[in-house]
């Protein structure tokens, strides 16, 4: 989980990688727009204006890299819409995602967390995580 440049920086050298600077400018970027869940683009465009030089497929290639490493996670919505956010321990929640514009929504409920721990012990199996996400149409495009 990385929450701060430093987590990301043993992250990736546990792993082999280096923390280049355009690794470094997109971490910044996901850091300072937590909770936005932006999208390649959205993130690209906040990128360039630090450093132009980085291409798009740059970021992409960086974001791929991110989820494999377990630091972003990914949402997807379909093949032409994804979003990204920081992975976080602390700041444990949900998406809704609407399917039709792509807004996502973060929830969290006790009951999920209940469910949890009830599967574990039913089955006995140690939960360590679960994602959970719901698709559907937000308020406005019902
Ligand atoms: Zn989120
Ligand atoms: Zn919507």
């Amino acid at each position: 989980m990385a929450n701060s440049l430093k987590d990301l920086k043993s992250i990736l050298a546990e792993n082999n990688y280096k923390l280049t600077s355009q690794r470094k400018v997109i971490l910044g970027v996901l850091l300072e727009n937590k909770g936005e869940h932006l999208s390649a683009e959205e993130i690209y465009s906040i990128v360039k204006q630090e450093d132009p030089g980085i291409g798009l497929a740059t970021v992409y290639r960086t974001l791929e890299l991110f989820c494999e490493l377990g630091i972003t996670q990914q949402l997807t919505f379909d093949e032409t819409c994804r979003r990204y956010e920081l992975e976080s321990e602390e700041d444990h929640h949900h998406h809704l995602l609407c399917v039709k514009c792509s807004k996502v929504m973060e929830f969290n409920d006790q009951i999920l967390e209940d469910f949890e721990k009830d599967l574990g012990k039913k089955y006995n199996f140690k939960v360590t995580e679960h994602k959970i996400k719901f698709y559907g149409y937000c308020e406005e495009c019902q």
